[in-house]
């Protein structure tokens, strides 16, 4: 039993985090501002002894007796980490700052929740750790990669100059229940548009790729991780490649919509090829994704359906 950290905790994957990491027995502090994340991902952990929430923000200094912290405070969706550009970046960098120190106070292993977006637009394909990535420093999705590998250079920099054992995901697109209904990610959109037989809005012409994670798979890597002696970043994602198009028209068939597909504009700086390269996970975690796309898929739409099934009640 260890009491454990999480930052995020009330967001899409530190939701799902916390109730594994309780349901190993483990102490949690579930910590967030609630920028994006939701009581409603958390609420049935409420009430629970080893479970404590905490209303705080990343950017300003913590303290508690931890073995282990969860650095999952960000937004992630494109949409909610533009929105405020400078409070993104603050929350990367003044929040591992924050989170490093209490790892070095209280001498607990820190794990943070990176990103494929530390490869920019690569130029490679599949995308390897070893590569360091094509980022456009001062373009509108920089606040986020910028910020996030700012946060991978601190943790180097504890780990070098202070001896702290550091663990970096960097994670690939995810999916899955407690996606918020505003998040504004492809997966949500395109299943929120098609229940509500609107039309499905593939931005560019939708030969833009991405490879999609189902959570419990990312949840379980994010563990194995941080119980491994592993201190380099480590890519963990579904290697299963998808057009955006060929994704918009699955998503139609496994909800049975009479949606349309229209295409709207690109977002500038919108990664043309993501794929992840998980050969060192496999080999250092024994970890590989065991939810197939459709599987996920199935699961995620009948939580947007009940989603917003009970927000059409409550209108009423
Ligand atoms: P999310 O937006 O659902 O969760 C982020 C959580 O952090 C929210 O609960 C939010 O309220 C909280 N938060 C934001 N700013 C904060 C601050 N300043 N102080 C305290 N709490 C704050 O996003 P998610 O998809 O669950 O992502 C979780 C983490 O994983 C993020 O760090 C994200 O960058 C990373 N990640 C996610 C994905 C993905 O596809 N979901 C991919 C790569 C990396
Ligand atoms: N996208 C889309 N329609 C939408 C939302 C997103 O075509 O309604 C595209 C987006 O341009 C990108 C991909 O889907 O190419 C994934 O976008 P998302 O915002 O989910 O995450 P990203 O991987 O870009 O951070």
């Amino acid at each position: 039993m260890k009491r454990i950290l999480i930052t995020g905790g009330a967001g899409f994957i530190g939701s799902h985090l916390a109730e594994r990491l309780l349901n190993d027995g483990n102490d949690i502090i579930c910590l967030d501002n609630f920028f994006t994340g939701s009581k409603d991902n958390i609420r049935h952990l409420i009430g629970n002894n080893k479970f404590e929430l905490v209303r705080h923000d990343v950017t300003i200094e913590y303290f508690a007796e931890v073995d282990q912290i969860y650095n999952l405070a960000c937004p992630a969706s494109p949409v909610h980490y533009q929105y405020n550009p400078i409070k993104t970046m603050k929350t990367s960098v003044m929040g591992i700052i924050n989170m490093l120190g209490l790892a070095k106070r209280c001498n607990a292993k820190i794990l943070q929740a990176s990103t494929s977006e530390v490869y920019g637009d690569p130029l490679i394909h599949p995308q390897i750790e070893s590569y360091w990535g094509h980022v456009n420093p001062i373009g509108v999705r920089s606040c986020y990669d910028e910020g996030k590998r700012c946060a991978e250079s601190l943790m180097f920099d504890y780990k070098r100059q202070h001896n702290i054992q550091i663990r970096i995901a960097r994670i690939f697109n995810t999916y899955g229940p407690n996606m918020a209904l505003n998040d504004g990610r492809v997966v949500s959109n395109f299943i929120i548009q098609a229940l509500k037989n609107e039309p499905i809005t593939v931005y560019g012409t939708g030969m833009q790729t991405r490879a999609f994670c189902y959570v419990d798979d990312i949840v379980d890597a994010l563990v194995k991780l941080m119980n491994s002696d592993f201190s380099l970043p480590v890519n963990i994602g579904n290697p299963d490649e998808r057009t955006i198009l060929d994704f918009a028209k699955l998503i139609i068939t496994l909800t049975n919509s009479k949606s349309e597909i229209i295409f709207k504009e690109l977002p500038s700086d919108d990664p043309v090829q993501r794929e992840p390269d998980i050969s060192l996970a496999k080999q250092q975690l024994n970890w590989e994704p065991s939810t197939c796309l459709n599987d996920g898929l199935i699961k995620t739409i009948d939580y947007f359906q009940h989603l917003l099934f009970d927000k059409n009640l409550h209108n009423v």
